[in-house]
């Protein structure tokens, strides 16, 4: 196995640098709980940064916390750059109402899944 490189930022996170994000993570995880524990199961980052391998930043969650998870870090993108992005988004629906999610992202160029969290609320 490959040396882990990692450094440590403001938050804690231990930021790893010579894996793919998440290897390492699972493989620590998998290593604090078991492999049992980890059979079918995310690893999910309480801290939102999905290169960070510090175990007590991270926690063993269902498909659908996971899901959960990425709509809360895109609502809080949205937040990030609202309100002027959602109100585009919005003005755009209403002037086009065939425009479909996607092509409202590539018109405003932001992620498609803040325009389908804007409109619907959900993610899918
Ligand atoms: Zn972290």
């Amino acid at each position: 196995m490959r040396e882990i490189r990692f450094y440590v930022n403001e938050k804690g996170c231990y930021i790893c640098t010579s894996h793919f994000k998440g290897v390492i993570a699972r493989r620590l995880m998998k290593k604090k709980f078991g492999w049992k524990a980890l059979e079918d199961k995310f690893v999910l980052h309480s801290c939102d940064d999905e290169r960070c391998i510090n175990t007590d930043h991270l926690r063993v969650g269902t498909h659908q916390e996971n899901m959960e998870d990425k709509v809360e870090r895109n609502r809080c993108e949205i937040m990030r750059f609202s309100p002027f992005i959602r109100d585009k988004i919005n003005e755009l629906k209403k002037e086009q109402e065939n425009l479909s999610c996607k092509g409202i992202a590539t018109i405003l160029g932001v992620p498609e899944p803040w325009v389908n969290l804007t409109l619907t609320g959900s993610i899918n």
